[in-house]
């Protein structure tokens, strides 16, 4: 089970983990939610839930 760094929301799904592993590499050990990561990157959350649907469609390995 992953629990985001920042605020501590539990159970992070696949493509939350995913689109961390993605954005800021395959081998952290932190993981934000959506929520914080967006914060972080300082972007949209609307806009991470397009490139996990990018990532996907390129089949991208870590999506699955
Ligand atoms: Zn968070």
């Amino acid at each position: 089970m992953v629990n985001c760094v920042i605020c501590g929301k539990s159970d992070l799904n696949n493509d939350t983990i995913g689109i961390n592993k993605k954005l800021l590499g395959e081998n952290i050990s932190n993981y934000y939610c959506l929520d914080c990561l967006a914060e972080y990157l300082e972007c949209t959350v609307d806009e991470l839930l397009d490139k996990i649907e990018d990532f996907k469609e390129e089949g991208c390995k870590l999506f699955k």
